[in-house]
């Protein structure tokens, strides 16, 4: 073991930063040198009195700052990795800060320097004080096999029935952090005044397929034909109906309305949306407040169920991805994952804006090795239900779940006329959750299996999954999403599939093996013949 003198190290301050290591990194302090200085200068009493004279307050300041930046850099110079900061520079810069301590480490330097004195209770503990550790359960059988328990009475039964059917404080603590964690995003209702929209209609501009303006003078008129417009304009969304020269208003709403592929023929009515400015900038406004605050919550070094403990220093990996034919992919550059989607482009015999894969060739991706225990989640179509099923199986999981996407359309009303459906048309689609080996540290029961929201783009899913998965398995965790997109990739991410761009990897492994993939790919090409040259 490296040893430590005590000339080169500030024992006292290794000391005071094991002890106070979460409130140095977490909010208000959030790591940050100048705070951590002055507030360990004050537990020494090394703050000026207000009468010193200002100019040699400053340079004793000045003095304080530089001797505590040197320490620090000291110590983390002893042990690579146990301070890391945000900048090397000497002096030390005002904005430094310091994003992770290994505490262990510092303790381990503080022991070998001073023996036995080691701050944070790691002195020996004699056996007879330690206390015994023993799980609730094995608490519970001991207390049945007990003599008293041997017959126990009406009221023992209670309060066992009463202990077993509590929720386990991990799950209590996983919900709340899931509720302070996620993204807001204000709701504005919809209007349904029956008359509103017609009204409208006759006094907005619309140009280039939006509403330019609507007349506030109008509206105000308009407000004693139809009491409450004006209001009700500036608090809801309104759908307007476009009257073109080919629409024929009697034959009513157009199932697709705004993902109609034939826009500028069809005969049915379709509708834009309107939305005052201010209305979306106040829900823009309390957004910002809102996640500002989740932000600081992310913060929080709270271990919960889901999530690590050094989730405030361990930022999440940026979005990663690789544009890929998943069928000639190498998947063990890609390493484990806590959890898997794929949305499979399963041959469903329809005019789609890609190529598909057939089911032998879904089925034989070799998804087993993505995951020792963990979740999947497989997008089927009605036809493939159970060849996912069987392939999910195959894989190694066991279907635990299966979750439905309703559609919405435009009006915010559920699709009566889906694009897909032979008997019945399709106005949801099925996602199957698969579950591999025990994996404990999936924060459960923070969701439901049903997603409402409206349909995109051909093929596109809805982007609540991300939320949902998120708090599943914690913003950190590795997560893949095989067949995405674009628009698919997220910070946290990696997604892999044959339309998107280019690639972007920063695990340093995934990107060397990935690498070394590809040059065994061009080495493995069989040399052309001569004559073909
Ligand atoms: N979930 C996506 C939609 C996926 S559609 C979203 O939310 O937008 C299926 C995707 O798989 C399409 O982009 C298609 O081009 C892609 N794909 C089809 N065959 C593929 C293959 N052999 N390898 C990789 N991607 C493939």
């Amino acid at each position: 073991m490296t040893q430590y003198t005590s000339n080169v190290l500030n024992l006292e301050l290794i000391r005071f930063l094991v002890e106070q290591d979460t409130a140095i990194l977490t909010p208000p302090v959030m790591g940050k040198v100048a705070d951590i200085e002055l507030w360990y200068a004050k537990e020494r009493g090394e703050l000026e009195s207000r009468t010193v004279d200002v100019e040699e307050a400053f340079t004793r300041a000045s003095a304080r700052r530089s001797r505590f930046w040197g320490d620090l850099r000291e110590i983390a110079a002893c042990s690579p990795g146990c301070i890391s900061f945000t900048s090397q520079d000497v002096p030390c810069p005002r904005d430094a800060v310091i994003n992770y301590v290994d505490v262990q480490t510092l303790r381990i330097m503080y022991e070998s320097v001073s023996p036995g004195h080691a701050p944070g209770g790691h002195q020996q503990q004699s056996k007879a004080e330690q206390p015994k550790m023993t799980l609730l359960v094995d608490r519970l059988l001991e207390a049945l096999n007990s003599t008293a328990a041997q017959t126990p009475n009406q009221q023992t039964l209670a309060r066992l029935e009463q202990v077993l059917a509590e929720k386990p404080a991990s799950y209590v603590l996983g919900r709340e952090r899931a509720q302070k964690l996620t993204h807001h995003s204000s709701f504005i209702p919809i209007c349904g005044h029956r008359n509103h929209s017609q009204v409208l209609s006759s006094l907005c501009t619309i140009s280039n397929n939006k509403i330019a303006a609507l007349d506030g003078n109008k509206l105000q008129n308009a407000d004693q034909g139809c009491p409450g417009i004006a209001k009700c304009a500036q608090s809801k969304i309104h759908y307007i109906p476009i009257s073109k020269p080919q629409t024929d208003s009697s034959l009513g709403d157009c199932s697709y309305l705004d993902t109609c592929h034939k826009m500028n023929s069809c005969r049915y009515v379709h509708y834009l949306q309107y939305v005052p400015e201010s209305l979306v900038n106040n829900a823009a406004h309390r957004n910002q407040e809102k996640n500002q605050q989740s932000k600081l919550n992310q913060a929080i070094c709270l271990y919960t169920r889901g999530f690590r403990c050094a989730g405030a220093t361990a930022p999440q990996l940026p979005a990663q991805w690789i544009q890929c034919d998943v069928r000639k992919f190498d998947f063990t550059v890609l390493g484990k994952f806590s959890v898997v989607v794929a949305d499979p482009a399963w041959n469903i015999r329809m005019n789609l804006p890609y190529g598909t894969c057939n089911d032998s060739e879904l089925s034989n991706l070799p998804l087993d090795i993505l995951q020792n225990e963990g979740i999947i989640f497989l997008w089927v179509t009605g036809r493939a239900i159970e060849v996912g099923k069987e392939s999910l199986q195959k894989w190694g999981y066991e279907v635990c779940n299966e979750i439905s996407w309703i559609k919405t359309n435009q009006l915010g009303r559920t699709i009566v006329t889906g694009r897909t459906g032979h008997w019945l048309n399709h106005s949801k689609e099925h996602l199957l959750a698969g579950i591999k080996g025990s994996p404990q540290w999936l924060n459960k029961q923070s969701d439901v299996d049903l997603i409402v929201s409206a349909s995109r783009e051909t093929s596109r899913k809805p982007d609540e999954l991300y939320g949902m998965i998120e708090r599943l398995v914690g913003p950190h965790a590795r997560k893949l999403e095989i067949f995405g997109r674009d628009h698919n990739t997220r910070p946290g991410w990696f997604t892999i599939g044959n339309q998107i761009n280019g690639e972007n990897i920063c695990e340093i492994d995934v990107k060397f093996k990935y690498r070394n993939s590809l040059r065994r790919r061009k080495s493995q090409r069989p040399i052309p013949h001569p004559t073909t040259v």
